[in-house]
């Protein structure tokens, strides 16, 4: 008999979900970090259950405007050369996925699996007791050029067209909304249907006790290899073998680095994001706001604000690039006037497929792999239907969604 039903790596927002999921089934389930339970990607992000976030970054404006993105010093948007000349199959399928066509099927499967999201999430938050955490206020997207303003139509419709639901706000109306709005508004659109958790660290915390109640065990070492056969799995695992009917591999932007688990040879990129803190100033904002054209948003964590956001393809392993935090900084000020230095900084590491789809899955070589990473700017938002999906596939059910869009085997162009 195997020593456990289900071994999970990675206890990410994504891991963790899946872990409490299959725990909350009654099955027997070990849970594998190396880290605290919702340190790494899903510790520092804009804590926004974002189900509106289905256009994805793949866009046909990144080819017209990529020059303009990546040279300027004010673009949310940075690329290293050396980087991409080393990864040119992420790179190259990045950029084909921007087309018109590509990018529009991504939205289309993008907005399916959002529509899911609050069934996934909802009884992971009960299970938890963290309702308190959870703030229904919506998101605020404004837009402080006509330019801008204008150039966001088409995505808007587009988002309504698959079924995500928002307002027109006035400019006036926005500023009475969020008061602490320095910027001169062109306009507004309420995703009233969003809500945001106070805490992402604090719910992935909670969640983590919550399967630790339920009987759940963790091991803090990291999954090395997986070895599947027709009955089940062999795991390496901080020195030690360990057996399950299943492993879950949900180790977020290192997913590849886990031998023997079918994913090595996938096209698993990063897209780097940062966050500055400002503990005094948790009150400038009452809702996630994102500032269309600066690629960021301000968001009021419990303990401060934060501002959030940019895309920097480059290495896992690289520096953190002072230039993309001063860039927050500035911008920051500009958003929301005067700031103080921030009190803390951080780099974290979206997990992004060429095609920003997650892969969701059995992994093509075995049933008893179980594949759950990719999640790009979504994965707070799309780790509760993950781990419904990730229970459903262990048990052998039939899931509810198509997973053939997020396959691990599909075409990344
Ligand atoms: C700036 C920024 C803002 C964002 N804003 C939002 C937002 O508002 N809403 C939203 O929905 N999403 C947002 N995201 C995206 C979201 O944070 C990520 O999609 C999500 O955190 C990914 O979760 P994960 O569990 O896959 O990865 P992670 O949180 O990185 O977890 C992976 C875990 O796997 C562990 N691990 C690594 N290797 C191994 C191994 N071999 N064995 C075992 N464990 C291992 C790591 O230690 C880590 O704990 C944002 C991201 C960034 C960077």
């Amino acid at each position: 008999m195997a020593d456990f039903d289900i071994a999970i790596a990675g206890a990410g927002a994504v891991g963790m979900s899946c872990a409490l999921w299959v725990q909350m089934r009654g099955h027997k389930v070990l849970l594998m970090d190396p880290e605290p339970p919702g340190s790494g990607t899903s510790y520092g992000n804009a804590c926004t259950l974002a189900t509106y976030a289905c256009l994805p970054v793949n866009d046909p404006s990144v080819l017209t405007s990529l020059p303009q993105l990546m040279f300027s010093r004010d673009s949310p948007l940075s690329l290293s050369y050396a980087h991409a000349l080393r990864n040119p199959r992420w790179m190259l399928s990045f950029l084909a996925n921007c087309r018109a066509a590509p990018s529009r099927r991504i939205a289309g499967h993008l907005a399916d699996l959002l529509a899911h999201a609050d069934a996934g999430i909802n009884p992971l938050i009960e299970a938890a007791g963290a309702q308190d955490l959870v703030v229904e206020r919506g998101q605020l997207s404004v837009w402080s050029t006509g330019k801008a303003a204008k150039a966001a139509a088409a995505g808007l419709e587009r988002r309504r067209a698959l079924g995500v639901p928002w307002r027109e706000v006035d400019p006036e109306e926005a500023l009475e909304m969020e008061p602490g709005l320095h910027l001169p508004v062109k306009r507004a659109v309420h995703f009233h249907a969003a809500r945001h958790l106070r805490d992402p660290l604090e719910f992935i915390t909670r969640m983590h006790r919550a399967f630790a109640d339920l009987g759940g065990t963790t091991l803090r070492a990291k999954a090395e290899t997986v070895r599947a056969s027709d009955t089940g799995v062999e795991l390496q695992a901080g020195g030690q073998s360990l057996t399950a009917g299943h492993a879950v591999i949900a180790s977020g932007a290192f997913s590849t680095q886990i031998k023997g688990a079918g994913t090595q040879k996938l096209p698993l990129g990063t897209e780097r994001g940062y966050h500055v803190m400002y503990e005094s100033e948790g009150h400038r904002v009452t809702r996630p706001v994102g500032w269309g054209e600066a690629g960021f948003y301000a968001v009021p964590h419990a303990k401060g604000l934060r501002l959030t956001g940019t895309v920097e393809i480059a290495a896992l392993d690289a520096p953190a690039n002072p230039r993309r935090l001063d860039y927050l900084v500035r911008k920051g000020a500009e958003m929301l006037g005067s700031l103080p230095d921030p009190d803390s900084d951080w780099l974290g590491y979206r997990p992004t497929m060429p095609d920003s789809l997650p892969v969701i899955g059995r992994s093509p070589q075995s049933d008893r792999v179980i594949h759950a990473f990719g999640h790009q700017h979504i994965g707070l938002t799309l780790g509760g239907i993950t781990g419904r999906l990730v229970a459903d596939l262990a048990e052998g059910r039939q899931p509810n969604v198509d997973l053939a869009p997020f396959a691990a085997d599909r075409a990344f162009a």
